[in-house]
């Protein structure tokens, strides 16, 4: 067949082309129907007799969905396997065809059932989503012509167009498409624990993928516009982070803000981007669309630079969608689904606590660390999550069945059957071990030979009391009143606050409760206390230091304290307390407000977290003034070793397990002696039994833990045998190993302690 060159096949404008296939998309017709009028439309815009879409379903199979021009018979009928044929080949390369004469290509394959022995001239694109292809766009014709670079850019816009339809789920299962496109085989990932236990539901996204709601426009000039004025924002942006962040030149955070903004400028891109809104894409739609043909492009390519490349590139273009459609809407919370798992890359504590917690059943962060605020908070949730979950955010999709094994530290995402089946197995099996902690509610935490440990729960950001007496607990060791603060939009008024704490009075009765004054600031910002960027806030201006530099937020809340606690014990405990001179300070100011109440506690213990390791040098003075003390760990844990607790890479750096840790533990205990004050332990280290039962052979016997750590640690306290176990803990105290771990491990597995 001679090749005819250079006669031009007309097509309609693009921008009319565009315009009359939105139109059709906007019916209300019957999707098929829509789809079966926009390949008309493209056939007779391409002036040639033949436009097929074939659509990508499981098993790499493209189906014909809809075609003007081919046999209407085989509508449905035929198949083709991707790298099958030229369609087959579009599909597998996620790459363009254009030919004057398919039938001499070596690929070409004669499909009797459809008639295209006819045809000769064909181009095809794909239909781009994530880079893959999910289905393939064809123009065919009579005549052995080429069509132009133009005409194959114009298909390739109508495909970008067409790839949302074909996402809209109304042709192909959206699963089948998640399926078929390889992006969402099953898959399983290892992460971290931050807090036990087992969960499955749907997977919501914290950062939820930018829509796109409006693909075409009639104004190509005002698209250019709002691209350049985006694209303007964000290399100033860019540009304002890499001059006042400070940060080194070889730093890794500055070299990819660095090669984003060389991105920015990349000629060739921007053109790229211009010709698509030239040919009558919204802004966003054409940067979706360039951002989707290089990915395509890129990930044919193996090497894993190419792969990142391909991730920063996604991250940039998501920059840019931002900042041409605003900040992605978060769903509200009636809008989430009654049951699901949240996927961040990292989240707040603030964040954490916006999502509805009846509904949210689990966390997967890709960062995190277990020490962090956002760990405290899920385990106040009582829901299972995992830390440093890599790639969490981008291989799980919104809507996706994910279990979440906090046990075994394991993601099953999209799960075949049969894991699914094995999981649920697991499931049932946590379940009925939690029924056995539950069973040891009423027994007491009282050792083998005789010793009554005191257990209690952290409590406070959930004011979760049924759980509490679930527990079967001493009382609440922990009362953190942090969050009518976080959740707030200004400080919480007196009565507020005091509702909320009379309301723990009446619910626990008879059951100690000790309150934290609020530790405000460090990562528990709060939006109305303009503190200014500090470097380093976790010790920074925070907690008993803003109380006592703003004396009214805190004597705000010794009121509300007093207020709730009529005639009933009250026990208050300040945070963050580095001198005993603050400790005084902060009681003077209880004491003060006390004298003007026009209501008593029936009795006032005051006490301080032990957490900045200053204080441990006035120990001696400090068990004179305070009535009671409770070691916070987690703070103090990063201060000792100077080791950031919000640091995913820093977790494992220490153990709490290290004979230091537990030297100052049996410090403080000693030091209490003789002094009538109690020490107990509110820090997340108390929650792994094997880590306990280092405290308990220090000298601790009270503890605080978050509700779902009480079973467990009931259990381990009533297999042990204190007095044998003290005398080991004292010769591990000797030890200048890192960590003691294994050496209690094996104590334990040896003397039967359920650990
Ligand atoms: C601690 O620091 O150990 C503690 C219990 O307090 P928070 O986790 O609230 O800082
Ligand atoms: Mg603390």
């Amino acid at each position: 067949m001679p090749r005819i060159k250079n006669t031009k096949i007309q097509t309609s404008s693009p921008l009319l082309l565009l315009r009359q296939i939105r139109d059709v998309m906007a019916q209300a017709a019957d999707a098929q129907a829509r789809l079966d009028q926009v390949v008309t439309i493209i056939a007779r815009g391409f002036s040639s007799e033949v436009c097929s879409v074939y659509l990508l379903r499981a098993g790499d199979i493209l189906e014909l969905y809809a075609s003007q021009g081919l046999k209407k018979s085989s509508v449905h009928l035929t198949r083709l396997q991707v790298g099958q044929g030229l369609v087959g080949s579009i599909a597998a390369s996620a790459a363009p065809l254009n030919l004057a004469d398919a039938q001499s290509h070596p690929k070409f394959e004669y499909r009797p059932e459809t008639g295209e022995e006819i045809y000769n001239s064909f181009v095809g694109v794909p239909i781009l989503q994530g880079g893959k292809a999910i289905g393939v766009l064809v123009v065919q014709g009579k005549a052995a012509r080429e069509y132009s670079p133009d005409q194959v850019e114009v298909l390739q816009t109508v495909a970008m167009v067409l790839s949302e339809l074909a996402m809209s789920g109304q042709f192909v299962d959206r699963q089948e498409i998640a399926t078929a496109t390889g992006g969402l085989v099953a898959q399983q990932l290892a992460g971290v624990r931050l807090a036990p236990g087992m969960a499955k539901a749907v997977a919501v996204l914290h950062q939820p993928q930018l829509v796109i709601t409006q693909y075409v426009s009639a104004d190509p000039d005002h698209e250019k516009e709002r691209f350049e004025k985006a694209l303007r924002s964000l290399q100033e942006s860019f540009d304002h982070y890499i001059q006042s962040s400070g940060l080194s030149e070889d730093d890794e955070h500055r070299q990819i803000i660095e090669t984003y903004l060389l991105f920015t400028q990349d000629r060739g891109w921007i053109a790229r981007i211009n010709e698509a809104v030239v040919s009558g894409l919204t802004a966003e739609a054409a940067v979706r669309k360039v951002q989707e043909e290089l990915q395509a492009r890129m990930s044919q390519m193996a090497s894993p630079y190419i792969k990142e490349r391909i991730q920063d590139l996604e991250d940039l273009s998501n920059h840019l969608l931002q900042a041409l459609l605003g900040k992605p809407v978060v769903p509200k919370p009636h809008d989430l689904p009654e049951s699901f798992i949240l996927v961040a890359r990292s989240i707040g504590p603030a964040e954490l606590l916006d999502y509805d917690h009846k509904r949210l059943k689990g966390l997967i962060l890709e960062e995190g660390s277990i020490t962090s605020h956002t760990a405290v908070i899920a385990r106040a949730m009582d829901i299972p999550a995992l830390a440093k979950v890599e790639k969490a955010t981008t291989v799980i999709r919104p809507g996706d069945t994910v279990i979440l094994d906090a046990e075994g530290n394991q993601v099953y995402v999209r799960p075949s059957p049969e894991i699914e089946l094995a999981m649920n197995r697991h499931i049932d099996q946590y379940a009925v071990r939690a029924a056995e902690y539950e069973g040891l509610r009423d027994a007491p935490a009282v050792t083998r030979d005789g010793v009554r440990i005191s257990l209690n729960v952290n409590a406070g950001l959930f004011v979760d009391s049924k759980s509490v007496l679930q527990a079967g607990v001493d009382g609440i060791g922990l009362y953190r009143t942090e969050l009518p603060y976080m959740t707030s939009p200004t400080f919480p008024d007196v009565e507020t606050q005091a509702a909320l704490y009379a309301s723990m009075y009446a619910q626990l009765p008879g059951k100690r409760v000790i309150f934290r004054s609020f530790d405000i600031g460090g990562d528990k910002k709060v939006p109305y206390l303009h503190a200014g960027e500090e470097e380093n806030p976790a010790m920074g201006w925070r907690a008993t230091r803003i109380g006592l530099d703003r004396p009214g937020i805190l004597r705000t809340q010794f009121r509300a304290l007093i207020n709730a606690s009529a005639g009933q014990p009250l026990w208050v405990m300040f945070p963050f307390i580095a001198q005993l001179s603050e400790f005084d300070a902060a009681k003077h100011l209880l004491e003060q407000e006390l004298e003007t109440a026009e209501t008593r506690p029936s009795s006032l213990k005051v006490g301080l977290m032990l957490e900045i390791p200053s204080i441990l040098w006035q120990l001696d003075a400090l068990m004179q003034h305070a009535d009671f003390v409770s070691i916070g760990s987690n703070d103090l844990m990063q201060f000792l070793f100077a080791c950031d607790r919000g640091a995913a890479h820093m977790a494992d750096a220490y153990d709490t397990l290290s004979p230091v840790m537990l030297r100052v533990v049996h410090e403080v205990v000693s030091k209490a002696q003789g002094h009538n004050v109690e020490v107990s332990f509110c820090g997340e280290m108390a929650r792994r039994p094997l880590d306990a039962l280092a405290l308990l052979g220090v000298g601790i016997r009270s503890l605080s833990v978050s509700a779902s750590g009480i079973g467990p640690l009931k259990a381990m306290i009533r297999s042990l045998t204190l007095s044998e176990l003290t005398d080991y803990l004292h010769y591990l105290l000797q030890s200048n190993e890192p960590t003691v771990r294994h050496w209690l491990a094996a104590y334990a597995k040896d003397h039967g302690i359920v650990v």
